[in-house]
């Protein structure tokens, strides 16, 4: 029924770059026999699933939606979709995504945009719109993404569904191409919150292969799904709800906030500090770690190498020149610039130190909340097309989202209206490190 509607929307809406119906329905033979065997229980048994095309898929194309990797198939699964397979997840294919995850809104896609399924003149959000904007046609019931500075919160948001950021540590990034490593992590994309707890369980472990995994106790976040919010303390930062936020997401934001208090919470307005030095430090310390992430693609090791090169560092330079987009290429030469020589201490040092305070001023929002409310984006979807026009406008749009990956936290974005122009808003929930618990239970509760 998936393959079905896949037929019927995928031509509008474009959310697949790699697509494996014979592959799928071959998987789900194989759970249909081990469901059958007893051998397979659980929630996602059978479940079709999407995967962001920055996840290593062994034997499938994994692109980044970039030049330079069109053709590269893995030789391995990254651990996070093998979680996904354990369960019995049946894998559709790897989504669209803005080109190695840099972007808002899917645009920077070296294999064609993708379109808002709300109304198809409008981005779905991004990094990972594709993921999101195929949960939202049904052409798939959950996907993952990745989330380094708002990717899975934003376009979830964007597309009216459901996304957890978790915690950084809790989601093994093996096997995930690394933007910016001490930020990246994977998450689940559903359409509503229990599906969402259920996906993060699969994904959820520890793995030794990611020495920035963490060994935790608490994987089993179905058992947050009570419904309860009573006497959650939940606070509102006054500085998110100011200029810059459009007055439909305001209303909406603060409308679930209500809904909330009504069903038991304690809801505050508090002062959340340093909220204008988030974008900043992020872009500063996201390019740097971009730009020595991707200096592994030179042409030699992985995908695509240019022709009609004179040398070994021609052969560089034309293929990277190639093979990297417009955005991607001013996200190096940002990095490579905050960290030469001169400039380290002036931006990179500073961008970490920054990142620092921020970690303390959410230390102490959580020693009188257990969470904190906010809008996950200044706006509704945009228009295809106005974004690209003014990068800098479109990295300001990060600004709900980006200071939960400086501080390592984890966050959750709900539906929780439209706008007049019937585009879905998005209620994001931020919780204290290892509290994916409380967002989960606040988020069911308020649905
Ligand atoms: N829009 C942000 C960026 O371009 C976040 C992207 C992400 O989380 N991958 O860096």
């Amino acid at each position: 029924a998936v393959l079905e509607q896949i037929g019927r929307t995928e031509n509008r809406i474009h959310a697949y770059v790699t697509l494996d119906a014979e592959g799928a329905m071959k998987q789900a033979a194989e759970v249909q026999k081990k469901i059958e065997a007893g051998l397979l229980t659980g929630p996602l048994a059978g479940v079709p699933a999407a995967v962001k095309d920055n996840l290593c898929t062994k034997g499938m194309r994994t692109t980044c939606s970039s030049r330079i990797l069109e053709h590269f198939v893995p030789t391995y699964t990254a651990e996070a979709v093998l979680g996904l397979k354990r369960a019995g997840a049946v894998i559709l294919g790897k989504t669209n995504m803005d080109e190695f995850a840099m972007g808002s809104t899917t645009e920077t896609s070296a294999f064609g945009i993708t379109r808002n399924p709300w109304n198809t003149e409008y981005a779905p959000g991004g990094s990972s719109g594709g993921s999101c904007a195929a949960v939202a046609s049904e052409e798939c019931f959950c996907a993952l993404g990745s989330d380094t500075g708002g990717s899975i919160r934003q376009p979830s948001s964007f597309c009216g569904v459901a996304g957890i950021k978790p915690t950084y540590g809790t989601v093994s990034r093996y096997g995930l191409i690394a933007y910016g490593s001490s930020l990246d992590q994977v998450g689940p994309v559903a359409k509503d919150t229990a599906d969402c707890a259920a996906l993060l369980e699969a994904i959820s472990f520890y793995d030794p292969k990611d020495s920035t995994c963490v060994k935790r106790e608490d994987y089993d976040f179905t058992a947050a799904l009570t419904g309860e919010a009573k006497g959650m303390r939940i606070g509102i930062p006054a500085g998110y709800f100011g200029e810059g936020l459009n007055g439909e997401v305001r209303e909406a934001v603060l409308q679930a906030a209500d809904i909330l208090k009504e069903r038991g919470a304690v809801v505050e307005w508090f002062d959340l500090g340093l909220t204008d030095y988030a974008i900043p430090a992020y872009y500063v310390i996201a390019s740097a770690e971009a730009s020595s992430n991707l200096s592994r693609f030179d042409g030699v090791k992985y995908g695509f190498r240019a022709e009609g090169y004179e040398g070994l560092h021609d052969m560089y330079k034309q293929t990277r020149s190639q093979g990297f987009g417009p955005e991607v290429k001013r996200r190096i030469m940002l990095g490579s610039f905050v960290l030469s020589a001169g400039y380290y201490d002036a931006y990179y040092l500073k961008a970490l130190r920054t990142k620092a305070l921020i970690r303390k001023e959410f230390d102490r929002a959580f020693s009188s909340y257990d969470l904190i409310l906010a809008p996950a984006a200044p706006d509704t979807a945009p228009r295809l097309g106005d974004s690209l026009q003014d990068p800098l406008k479109m990295y300001l749009g990060d600004i709900y989202t980006v200071s939960v990956n400086l501080a390592g936290l984890p966050a959750m974005t709900v539906p929780c209206g439209t706008d007049s122009k019937g585009l879905p808003i998005g209620l994001q929930l931020i919780g204290d490190c290892f509290k994916e618990k409380d967002v989960i239970r606040a988020a069911y509760a308020y649905e």
